[in-house]
């Protein structure tokens, strides 16, 4: 499965010699790529995503809408405890069931009667196997047509499940653009998306490592209020013009 591929590659990006000054060169803008090479300089490999396998991934991928990682790990545990973590499993277990073993990602009623619906739909279209055959612009389709599923939780299936080149957009990232004012304030999901694909190569690797990457700025530097800009690594970007609000929102 290339969920598998993708994590057995991803300690290509220990450092930037993958793309070599050619490519930098090509690119209208190498910002990003600077942005990334100091991400990756401060953190290291991330592995994403935290998962054993494709079907693991897009369960926990739903399960993560607005909750914390440690209550989705909960669910997960008691799902893989019961034998339940898989499609063809999640398809078949009674809705209360269900609704029982994934409580701690909250929401619980509402996820799972989704993530049922999901798993419905997977093993009706044949499998991962058979989505995998998919043009990345029809699973993309397939996916948003689902219900819960938007474009952040789509692309992530995308990039993390089926190694597709979708960059992923999410709050802290549009946070960080703006704040650096590489985005105007009400730059949208696809304006941010088509930002960083237009300056990045399309590589999937790249792609999965980034996102991680600014994860990590955003949870531990990057925060709604009172941002912690001395102590962050991308502190030297463009600093000047982050706003002063920023520092006091
Ligand atoms: S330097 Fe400040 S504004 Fe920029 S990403 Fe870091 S915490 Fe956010």
């Amino acid at each position: 499965m290339s969920f598998e591929t993708n994590k057995k590659i991803s300690n290509r990006y220990c450092n930037l010699n993958t793309y070599g000054k050619n490519s930098l060169a090509s690119k209208p803008d190498c910002n990003l790529l600077k942005v990334y090479e100091t991400l990756l300089t401060a953190f290291g490999p991330q592995h994403w995503w935290p998962a054993e396998g494709a079907e693991e991934m897009i369960i926990g991928a739903l399960l993560t809408q607005n909750t914390t990682w440690k209550n989705v790990e909960k669910a997960l545990a008691n799902l893989r405890l019961n034998k339940q973590l898989s499609f063809s499993s999640i398809s078949a277990i009674p809705l209360p069931e269900l609704q029982k073993l994934i409580k701690p990602s909250g929401y619980f009623r509402q996820k799972s009667a989704r993530l049922k619906a999901l798993a419905i739909a997977v093993t009706d279209a044949g499998g991962l196997s058979q989505l995998e055959q998919k043009s990345t612009s029809d699973l993309r389709e397939w996916l948003l047509a689902l219900k819960g599923i938007g474009p952040e939780t789509a692309d992530s299936i995308l990039l993390y499940a089926f190694t597709r080149p979708l960059f992923v957009i999410d709050t802290y990232t549009l946070r960080i653009c703006k704040r650096h004012k590489w985005l105007p304030t009400t730059t949208d999901y696809t304006e941010a998306q088509n930002y960083f694909t237009q300056q990045l190569p399309a590589d999937p690797t790249l792609f999965n490592e980034y996102h991680a990457l600014l994860v990590q700025i955003g949870k531990n530097f990057c925060r709604p209020k009172k941002p912690l800009c001395e102590e962050c690594p991308l502190n030297h970007l463009q600093i000047d013009s982050i706003t002063k609000e920023a520092h006091h929102e």
